[in-house]
């Protein structure tokens, strides 16, 4: 078990395939820090995944052991993103999963970008 006690880093998880070129993806935007491409599901009419470029499982690892500057460049990144695409006209929402309880699928830290109607509440 790691100190922090999450789970180790698995680079063959369906993300880390999408950052090193093995697996197409719909890409939004790019720089040093962050990919940001269309869910393969969407489940709004804008439903960007945004992503850090190094190996961090979920949120907890990222908030952990992120380097500042990597904190600082994904924050900046995904909230410009939002801004570009015109979303804070009329909102948008920010999703991380983190774990079991929250369902969690894909095993490197992402946050869903969600927008382009009114989502409702948070939860259902
Ligand atoms: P999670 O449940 O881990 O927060 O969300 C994972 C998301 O990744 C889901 O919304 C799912 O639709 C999306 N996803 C899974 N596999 C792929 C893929 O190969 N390509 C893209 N673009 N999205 C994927």
């Amino acid at each position: 078990m790691p100190e922090h006690g999450l789970p180790p880093y698995d680079d063959n998880n369906i993300f880390a395939r999408i950052l090193r070129g093995e697996i197409p993806c719909q890409r939004v935007f790019e720089n040093e820090y962050v990919l940001a491409f269309h869910d393969i599901a969407p489940r709004a009419p804008v439903h960007i995944l945004v992503i850090p470029k190094g190996r961090y499982v979920s949120y907890a690892d990222f908030s952990q052991n992120a380097s500042p500057i990597e904190i600082t460049g994904f924050t900046r990144a995904l909230g410009n993103l939002a801004k570009v695409l015109g979303l804070e006209q009329t909102g948008y929402r920010l999703i991380s999963n983190m774990g079991q309880d929250a369902g969690q699928e894909v095993p490197h830290f992402h946050i869903h970008l969600f927008g382009g109607k009114n989502l409702g509440p948070l939860l259902s």
